[in-house]
């Protein structure tokens, strides 16, 4: 297996932290990105336990600590009245509980380090500019092919290429991509123009009628990012995010809490943007001969438990235990799909749950109880570095 080289499709989270995760255990990886130029959109990711035990073992504890974000205390509080509803002990407390941090960050620096440390350890690593097409396998490897003619030749594939995967779509052919009927608005806001007093605790969100405002700081405070979801009965766009004005914002939550407001007269204009919530239906496999899904390909995930990113990242540290564990590449891919796939397809299920919750909950009435988070659902037990592969 030490010769075994893995053909990634995405250069995202998910396949940045794959890489990885490989190349820390001496294996050859490439990593075909469509983009011309690596990167990631101006917003921030909440980096939960589970996700944080793969960064510390990837990365180091110190370069994580020095990368993210650890909130002091959180709250949900009242959309309209800004009270706390309901306290989130974070700080210290989570590291205490789960051994890793509870973190958020912004997402251009997540993916810089990541493509950085993948970088250093091969600089032929990465390949830009390389939309990948189709495949042809044979018995003794497997080849991608890409828009722009080129092809590349490996005796594994994995299609890290996020919810519109053409990797999965040449694996298992078309299937039903629908919008979940609610809409997204995140972006940037320099901390600087805002209240100090409108930031406490942090994070924060503020839980309306089918509608939410979540804000937390980013960059050890110099930013900070929003997420605001809502419903629409359908995504006109023809992307599945675009530039958003900020009035429609304003105009969406303009009953919340001046705080809020303070946040949303705060964006620069082109920082705001909005996404249609898009989603497939779980597979029954991922896996096809020499070649598997892992993050949004596999499990495209609706952003109501914060685990999209996290799952990616669980899955790319997964996929490197499964490598090391087995014989054969045979073996490594039905190890990594054993570990992974009911995780992944439960996650994504749960985060339409609680969308669902969100949407007709009563804000007035909101306790921990009629709360299911992340945690609650026992998400941050899982140790990507430890659990049995
Ligand atoms: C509003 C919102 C808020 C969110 N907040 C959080 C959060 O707080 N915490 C969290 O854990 N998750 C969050 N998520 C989810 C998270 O962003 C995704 O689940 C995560 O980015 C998935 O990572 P990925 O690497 O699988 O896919 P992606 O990040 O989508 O990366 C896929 C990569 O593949 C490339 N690609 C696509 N097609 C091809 C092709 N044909 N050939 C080559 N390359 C290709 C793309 O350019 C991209 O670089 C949020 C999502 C949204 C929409």
């Amino acid at each position: 297996m030490k010769d075994i080289h893995t053909l990634i499709i995405g250069g995202g989270i998910g396949g940045l932290t794959a890489a990885l995760s490989l190349q820390r255990l001496g294996l050859r990886v490439s990593v075909y990105e469509q983009v011309p130029e690596l990167g990631e959109i101006g917003a921030g990711v909440t980096i939960t336990p589970n996700a944080c035990h793969a960064l510390n073992y990837l990365m180091g504890e110190e370069a994580v600590e020095q990368l993210c974000d650890v909130p002091a205390s959180g709250a949900i509080k009242h959309f309209q009245t800004g009270e706390t509803l309901i306290d989130t002990a974070r700080g210290d407390i989570p590291r205490q509980q789960y051994g890793a941090h509870y973190c958020q960050v912004h997402r251009a620096d997540l993916h810089n380090a990541l493509a950085e440390a993948v970088r250093s350890n091969d600089p032929d690593c990465l390949h830009v500019g390389c939309r990948f097409t189709g495949l042809e396998e044979s018995d003794s490897d497997i080849t991608a092919i890409f828009e722009n003619g080129r092809t590349a030749t490996g005796d594994v594939l994995i299609g890290c290429d996020g919810v519109r995967s053409a990797v999965r779509q040449v694996l298992w052919g078309e299937d039903e991509v629908t919008f979940t009927g609610y809409i997204a608005w995140r972006g940037l806001v320099p901390t600087a123009g805002l209240n100090p007093e409108y930031l406490v605790p942090d994070p924060a969100a503020f839980a309306g009628r089918g509608h939410t405002f979540t804000r937390y700081k980013v960059r050890h405070g110099a930013l900070y990012n929003f997420v605001a979801f809502s419903r629409r009965d359908e995504w006109v766009a023809e992307s599945w995010s675009e530039r958003a004005e900020i009035p429609e914002l304003l105009a969406e939550f303009s009953d919340f809490a001046p705080e809020v407001q303070a946040i949303m007269h705060a964006i620069p204009p082109e920082q705001c943007f909005k996404w249609g919530l898009f989603d497939r239906p779980p597979l029954e496999q991922w896996t096809r001969g020499r070649a598997s899904l892992l993050g949004d390909a596999g499990h495209p995930m609706t952003p109501f438990l914060a685990q999209g990113a996290a799952m990616a990242i669980e899955d790319g540290l997964i996929l490197a235990r499964a490598v090391e564990a087995s014989d054969d590449w045979r073996e490594a891919l039905s190890r990594y799909e054993k570990a992974r796939r009911e995780r992944g397809s439960f996650v994504m299920l749960e985060s339409h749950v609680n969308a669902r919750r969100m949407y007709n909950r009563d804000p007035d009435n909101l306790s921990r109880n009629s709360h299911r988070s992340a945690e609650a659902l026992g998400l941050y037990d899982y140790n990507p570095v430890t659990v049995p592969v």
